[in-house]
């Protein structure tokens, strides 16, 4: 098989050759047709989440073919279509995988950070944490979904049933979400970095009934705002758009110092929570919807070999929607 291997911390990714794993008893190997690139894939590069584990095969969107299988496997056949996600173990003994949120389990393993994931020919996955996804769409076109749909999804859930969404950070996960949450029948609220006026203009080909800058304030108030880009000085921003009682969600891994805000931009019970990771459960309510919505994603594909290029043009928001490589 082949990967591009991320060796050093902030260095590029190198493209390497390796044989192809055998899965274990509980596990998967699969042929890699595409593979979504993440903000995450990023912040496992430049070295911004705790405890990294080098040499490690970065990407957690893969969508492939099952060609080998363990042992004890039940449920999944050779040559079936699956996708992997971000979540690639638990350890299903600690109190948060025993009480439903095995999100938030305290020995997890996580696809293309603390295991091998998918910018490569092949991976092994616990198959578990597969999701069977069927025949309908592209395998590119799935790929985005496994993350940014999923997390997107989990996001949406927490920042509970208002109608009037903002997003913040109109990159791949906003994309999805917003077809979504117009399928649920809310009106969404695109806001991007000020004046990226291409980036309005795409929320609203979206569906967004009103789009702008960070730093503008929507036309009414809102129920709930969900916080994709990394940058703290959003979450005051957002306090401020919502409504009495209302939620900000924050859905990344990381994101920059949040800075001080007078305490009244919390009062009226409105909230502040984070989102973390994705359950199992997550997937398969996303998944089961995902063709009944209508989702259709915005993808740039790159060769595999060429994922520093996708990194980079994520870095500096070259492209609209989501990257994908693809072997
Ligand atoms: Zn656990
Ligand atoms: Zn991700």
């Amino acid at each position: 098989m082949r990967a591009m291997m991320l060796n050093k911390i902030g260095a590029p990714l190198e493209w390497t050759e390796l044989a192809d794993p055998e899965p274990g008893p509980d596990e998967i190997r699969v042929k890699v047709s595409a593979c979504g690139v993440c903000r995450t894939d990023l912040h496992v590069v430049d070295g911004e989440l705790p405890d990294p584990k080098v040499p490690i095969i970065p990407g957690h969107e893969i969508v492939g073919r099952i060609d080998a299988i363990g042992a004890r496997v039940q449920g999944l056949n050779m040559g079936e279509r699956v996708g992997i996600p971000w979540l690639g173990h638990t350890c299903g003994i600690c109190p948060y995988c025993l009480g439903g949120q095995e999100n938030l389990c305290d020995h997890p393993l996580f696809t293309g950070y603390t295991r091998n994931g998918g910018f490569a020919t092949a991976t092994v996955a616990d198959a578990r944490f597969a999701f069977p996804l069927g025949e309908i769409g592209s395998d590119v076109a799935q790929a985005p979904l496994l993350c940014a749909g999923l997390i997107g999804w989990r996001s949406l859930v927490i920042a509970g049933n208002g109608k009037k969404l903002g997003l913040y950070g109109f990159g791949a996960a906003a994309h999805i979400l917003a077809q979504v949450a117009k399928w649920q029948g809310r009106s969404v609220y695109g806001f991007t970095r000020p004046g990226d006026l291409a980036t309005q203009d795409f929320a609203r080909k979206l569906g967004a009934v009103w789009a702008g800058g960070s730093d503008e304030t929507p036309p009414e108030p809102l129920d709930a705002a969900i916080i994709f880009a990394t940058v703290g000085e959003l979450v005051p921003l957002a306090l401020k758009a919502v409504r009495k009682g209302g939620r900000v969600v924050c859905a990344g891994i990381h994101m920059s110092d949040i800075p001080s805000f007078p305490y009244g931009l919390l009062w009226e019970e409105r909230q502040v929570v984070s989102v973390a990771n994705l359950t199992r459960q997550d997937g398969i309510d996303f998944l089961r919807l995902a063709p009944e919505m209508g989702i259709v994603t915005k993808t740039t594909t790159y060769p595999l070999n060429q994922a520093n290029q996708a990194l980079a043009d994520l870095r500096a928001g070259q492209f609209e929607g989501a990257a994908v490589l693809v072997p």
